[in-house]
């Protein structure tokens, strides 16, 4: 951190550019999925699309990892993968183990 500039330390990273952030990935089960769209619908990112009547992240992908979907499925059928992060000068704290999301 002492070798950074002070533009580098007050820089504010950019949520659309993928050498900054790394989005979150979501995987699904297309056994349990019955592609009721919800997950697409409740997504504040917008990044889920229904194709042949399965869940899928849209590419580019621009998850936040934020559990939404996985809390609304109704089949179970989502679950996190990745974490949304950081990257850049950013120190990165301890996230845990990923965990569902309280119901
Ligand atoms: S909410 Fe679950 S069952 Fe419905 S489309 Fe999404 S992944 Fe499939
Ligand atoms: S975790 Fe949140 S942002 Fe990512 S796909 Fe699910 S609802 Fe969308």
């Amino acid at each position: 951190m002492s070798n950074l500039t002070f533009s580098e330390r007050i820089h504010i990273p950019r949520y659309d550019d993928t050498a900054e952030i790394e989005y979150g990935i979501v995987t699904f089960d297309e056994e349990k999925c019955s592609g009721c769209g919800i997950c697409v619908k409740a997504c504040p990112a917008d990044t889920l699309e229904l194709m042949d009547k399965k869940s899928k992240m849209k590419t580019p992908n621009e998850c936040m990892a934020c559990s939404v979907c996985t809390a609304i499925c109704p089949d179970d059928a989502i679950t996190m993968h990745k974490n949304y992060r950081h990257s850049g000068y950013f120190k990165m704290i301890g996230f845990g183990e990923l965990t569902m999301p309280r119901m």
